[in-house]
């Protein structure tokens, strides 16, 4: 079987507030994309890797895996505008014979050996996508404005992480169609009417986003 990653992170990351984008900003001596990178390249699990940078940012991705020696990496693509583009660019390079895509935010550098196993068992128990979901320990308001409208139950609710992973054939078929707004993978692959499971995720899986966020990583590192 094989199994081909693509690890986005072609965002901005505008709310770290750093020049750089936000893979390419220092976490520890090396950029932020060299953690979830190395873990991948290391991982008995994946066979290949595609990156999606920001326009400019190809060829830096490229010299990083080759001082990782990450040599799982094919190749590092361009992304888009959004999420969901970045993930379309990068599904263009997987080989026709990938049975298993796994996708992974850079910006969650913590990824687990653990957690891609859990992610991918169940893709041969019938299932087309998993994501792993954190409970949520907050009470959840749906809000208008200003205006608290209601309360969501939260027993029915998990937050989605990634690395999500998918039937290779489920994950095209969904990113063929309109993009529209979606945030993650398994939202194209559920609306294309793919089942899809939740296992258990991780909550060092947390996705930087602020200065707070990448400080916090740095120290579980
Ligand atoms: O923007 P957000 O934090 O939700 O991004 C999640 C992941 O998707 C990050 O790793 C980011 O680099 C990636 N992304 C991307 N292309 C975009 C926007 C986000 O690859 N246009």
């Amino acid at each position: 079987m094989s199994v081909w990653a693509l690890l986005v992170a072609a965002g901005t990351g505008e709310r770290l507030g750093e020049e750089r984008p936000k893979a390419f900003v220092g976490l520890g001596e090396l950029p932020l994309l060299a953690e979830p990178l190395r873990r991948l390249d290391e991982s008995g699990w994946i066979d290949a890797i595609v990156v999606a940078v920001p326009h400019g940012w190809e060829e830096p991705a490229i010299l990083l895996a080759e001082e990782l020696s990450a040599a799982k990496v094919v190749a590092a693509v361009t992304g888009g505008a959004t999420r969901a583009e970045s993930v379309r660019a990068a599904l263009a390079e997987v080989a026709d014979d990938a049975v298993v895509v796994l996708v992974h935010d850079a910006a969650r550098p913590l990824v687990s050996d653990a957690l891609i196993e859990r992610v991918l068992a169940p893709l041969s128990e019938g299932w087309d996508g998993v994501v792993p979901g954190l409970p949520i320990p907050d009470t959840v308001k749906s809000v208008e404005g200003d205006r608290v409208t209601g309360t969501v139950d939260r027993a029915g609710l998990v937050a989605a992480q990634t690395p999500q992973a998918f039937l290779a054939t489920r994950l095209r078929a969904a990113y063929a169609g309109d993009l529209g707004g979606a945030t993650d993978c398994a939202s194209l692959v559920e609306a294309a009417g793919g089942r899809v499971r939740w296992v258990e995720g991780d909550p060092k899986l947390l996705k930087v986003t602020t200065r707070a966020d990448l400080d916090l990583v740095a120290g579980w590192l």
